[in-house]
This record gives structure tokens, C-alpha cells and sequence, in this order.
């Protein structure tokens, strides 16, 4: 970095959490754009924004204790992230994955406060979840495991206090168990959860929200940018989750043509196109591996070893998986495909070396504070319809999130371009949340 006081800031991170990597991580990433701007703000230093946005509000952490169905007393560690409630109520989801750790969920809520800071809705950020691991758990094990969690975290949730929501392992079914355990322990009938089932009060396009708008944003910025579109490009998608699903969804309907998508374990390459509604039945339904997807539709060849999904010959790549996903290893499959754009439906699924190299290779990349904000947005119209006791239609709410999302890269490209960085969607969105978020800091006073 440039400026020294950011330097010095940054390692007295490191020095304070020295093995909490994605969290020094994502603070990196926040203060290299920073760094283009820092002299043009003498209150930045004189306000001391930079520790105080990078450090939590709230940590809590607690312990989960549950009985499995051989009676066996089981025990995980439980987080909660209350990372900024500068604009709003702490807001974001909550994990369940045996690699979810404090630094994961630090880094989780500290780009969430950003992410929510793009909406246009009264959100903060917060994060939470477990090391917990779903896979291979009976529906009964699941039950069990999300009431003990609630069981601690009910205490520190409220509709105007902290709304979490899902995220990986965390899906309609588990925030179905979640909010019907927190209603009976606290008597109320809130809209404390979002991305609840329909007939529980959750909003339409909840579901399909982090895809969709993924989507509304890389066709936004192919258009302004390369002045073409989706269709007829070949997609890589990473995952077979929540997000990678409504991804490839609206790539199909957009005319692009997803080419490959994968699970932990593997991937399935269907050069003609992967058959949604098999993905759908096999991870949605069935809860299986996506290694059975050729028994489903025989064209498609499934190989172990997910990273290798990257060496696909493509024209756009979305990471829909998980943190660090996408290294320099796999990024030089992608240079070397001459790929168009990477844009990030994960969290941070890109390392720091990967977004360099594309950076050098003038590949577009869309960052995920941005690009996949589309869920937090329609979790913020869940919580809008709860208030007016209302709910939406499915037209409504999806033009709302296309126009939010396409609003969205609106702002950062020209934050970018009004800086001289144009094209460059990290430091756009770094330095267009950081600034609102400054500005949220200043006028409240030092709190
Ligand atoms: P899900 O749990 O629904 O799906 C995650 C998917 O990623 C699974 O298919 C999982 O496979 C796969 N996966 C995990 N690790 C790897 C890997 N190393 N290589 C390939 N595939 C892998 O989670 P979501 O779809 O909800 O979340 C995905 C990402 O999107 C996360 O980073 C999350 O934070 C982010 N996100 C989610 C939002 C939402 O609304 N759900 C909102 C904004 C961001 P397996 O089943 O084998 O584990």
C-alpha cells in the first residue's frame, strides 16, 4: 500500500488476529482500493474509520450441544458476527459447514455491511452459523441441531435488532426448523428470519434472488462494457447450490448455454448444455452428489476434483461455491481460454493472486460484495412485506431486484470511472460502500 497509516493499520490487524486469514483477507482487499483515496480524506484518519469499520460491533460465540439419533450427546461451536448496525439492523445469513470458523464469519460480515450498503435498504451486517456439517444428517438430526442452536442465539436476534437469513447448509428447511423453534421460546410472531418458506410468510424470489441478480448484474456490465450480452456465450458455473441454480437458470433464459457445474467432489461437463431440471431434482430434491447427474442425461461426463471445472473452455466463469475456490492455478485456465468475465455469485470464492492475474489480463471481474447481492436485497422486501403484513407478486419483486442490481453496478462503474480506475468493479464498490458507510460513521458520533 501507498499510504503508511494504511500499512500500519493493516499489519496492527495482523499482528491482533495473526490466524484469521479470510478476515485479513477481506480487509486487504477493502484497503488496497482505499489506498487511491485516503489523502482526499482527512476524516478517514481523524475519525479513526478504518479500525472502526474493519473491527465487529458484537462477537458471540457459544456452545451447541444436541443429541444425535444414536443418542449420542453431540457438540459444535456456534458464532454470531454483529458486524454494523450503522445503517440498519444486523443483517446476513448463517452457515452450517464443518469449515465455518470465527475468521470465516468475521470475513463473511465484515463484506456483508458493505454488500448491504449498496441496497438502497436500512441494513447492517452481521454473519453467523456453525461448524455443524449437514451432509449425510437425518431430517430429524437437522431439527435437533437447529433448535439447540436457537436455543443460544434467540437471545441476541429481534426484527429490529439482528435478522439473519440462510446460506450454505442453510436452506428454506433449516430456517423453517430455526424460526418455528424462536417463536415458541420468545411467544412472537416476527419476521426475525428471512428466507422463510411462502406459507410462513417469506417473500417470493427469495430463492432464486442471489442467482437471478447475478445474472441482472453480468448482463448490466457485459452490456456497458463489452457491448454484447449472454447470449450464445458458454458458462462455467461453480457449486450446484441455492445460488449456482438461479444462476444458471437465468443464464438459460438469457440464450447463454451453462456448460459446467460442480460439487465438492466433482463436476458433470455437458457441452450442449446441462439439463437444469436434473441438477434440480438431484440437489433440491433428492439431496444427492451431483456424480449421478448421467443418470439423468447420459450426455453429461462427470470428473472428480471440482478445481478442474476451471479448464473448460468458456466465455464467462461464475465462482457459486465457496470462498478461495478460484486460484492462480485456475485462473491461468481461464487467461488462457481467453475468458470474458469472471463475476463472483460466492463470497470472496476469488484469492487475491487470481483477481490480480485477471486484472493484468483485462478480464472483467465482478465482485461478490456486488455482484450477489441480489439475496440480502430481496431479504430486505421479505422484511418490507412482514412490516405492511402484504406480500408481492413474483413480477414485481424480480423487476425490483433487476433494477436494484443493474442500479448497483450503475454506481460503482461510475464511482471507478470518476476516479480514473475505469472498468475496475473492486475498487468501485470498495470505495462507493466504504464512503457511505464513512459518512453513516461521522455524523452518528463516536459510539
Ligand atoms: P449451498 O449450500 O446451497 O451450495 C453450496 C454449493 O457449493 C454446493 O453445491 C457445494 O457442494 C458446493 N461446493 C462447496 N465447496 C465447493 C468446492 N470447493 N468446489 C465446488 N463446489 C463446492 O450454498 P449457497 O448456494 O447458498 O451459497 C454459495 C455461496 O454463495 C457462498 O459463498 C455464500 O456465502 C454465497 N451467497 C449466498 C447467498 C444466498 O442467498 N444463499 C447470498 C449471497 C452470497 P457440496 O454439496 O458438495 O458441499
Amino acid at each position: 500500500m501507498k499510504s503508511t497509516y494504511l500499512e500500519k493499520q493493516y499489519q496492527a490487524f495482523k499482528e491482533r488476529y495473526p490466524n484469521e486469514k479470510e478476515y485479513l483477507q477481506a480487509l486487504h482487499h477493502v484497503m488496497v482500493s482505499i489506498d487511491e483515496i485516503i489523502d482526499d480524506h482527512p476524516e478517514y484518519q481523524k475519525y479513526n474509520i478504518i479500525e472502526r469499520l474493519s473491527e465487529p460491533e458484537r462477537l458471540i460465540s457459544f456452545r451447541v450441544t444436541w443429541l444425535d439419533d444414536e443418542g449420542n450427546v453431540c457438540v459444535n461451536r456456534g458464532y454470531r458476527v454483529q458486524h454494523s448496525a450503522l445503517i440498519g439492523p444486523y443483517k446476513g445469513g448463517l452457515r452450517f459447514h464443518p469449515s465455518v470458523s470465527q475468521s470465516v464469519l468475521k470475513f463473511l460480515a465484515f463484506e456483508q455491511t458493505f454488500k448491504n450498503s449498496l441496497t438502497g435498504l436500512g441494513m447492517g451486517g452481521g454473519k453467523g452459523g456453525s461448524d455443524f456439517d449437514p451432509k449425510g444428517k437425518s431430517d430429524r438430526e437437522i431439527m435437533t441441531f437447529c433448535q439447540a442452536f436457537m436455543r443460544e442465539l434467540f437471545h441476541h436476534l429481534g426484527e429490529d435488532v439482528d435478522v439473519p437469513a440462510g446460506d450454505i447448509g442453510v436452506g428454506q428447511r433449516e430456517i423453517g426448523y430455526l424460526y418455528g423453534y424462536y417463536k415458541k421460546l420468545t411467544n412472537q410472531v416476527t419476521g426475525t428470519l428471512t428466507g422463510r418458506d411462502i406459507s410462513i410468510g417469506g417473500s417470493l424470489v427469495r430463492k432464486e434472488a442471489t442467482g437471478y441478480g447475478l445474472v441482472y448484474f453480468v448482463e448490466a456490465a457485459l452490456k456497458k462494457i463489452k457491448d454484447t450480452s449472454l447470449e450464445g456465450k458458454k458458462v462455467i458455473i461453480s457449486g450446484s447450490g441455492n445460488v449456482a441454480i438461479y444462476a444458471a437458470e437465468k443464464v438459460q433464459e438469457f440464450g447463454g448455454t451453462v456448460v459446467a457445474m460442480s460439487d465438492s467432489s466433482g463436476f458433470i461437463h455437458c457441452e450442449k448444455g446441462v439439463d437444469l431440471e436434473a441438477i434440480k431434482t438431484i440437489k433440491e430434491e433428492k439431496r444427492e452428489r451431483i456424480e449421478t447427474y448421467p443418470d439423468y442425461d447420459a450426455r453429461g461426463k462427470y470428473h472428480e476434483d471440482p478445481s478442474k471445472m476451471w479448464e473448460i473452455d468458456a466465455d464467462i466463469a461464475l465462482p457459486c461455491a465457496t470462498q478461495n475456490e478460484l486460484d492462480e492455478n485456475s485462473v491461468k485456465h481461464l487467461i488462457k481460454n481467453k475468458v470474458m468475465m469472471v463475476a463472483e455469485g460466492a463470497n470472496m470464492p476469488t484469492t487475491e493472486k487470481a483477481i490480480e492475474m485477471l486484472r493484468e489480463s483485462h478480464i472483467l471481474f465482478a465482485p461478490g460484495k456486488a455482484a450477489n447481492a441480489g439475496g440480502v436485497l430481496v431479504s430486505g422486501l421479505e422484511m418490507a412485506q412482514t412490516a405492511q403484513f402484504d406480500s408481492w407478486d413474483f413480477d414485481k419483486i424480480n423487476k425490483r431486484l433487476k433494477d436494484m442490481m443493474e442500479s448497483i453496478f450503475e454506481a460503482i462503474y461510475k464511482t471507478a470511472k470518476d476516479y480514473d480506475q475505469e472498468n475496475d468493479l473492486q475498487f468501485g464498490v470498495n470505495v462507493y460502500s466504504f464512503k457511505k458507510l464513512a459518512h453513516a460513521m461521522i455524523i452518528q458520533g463516536v459510539v
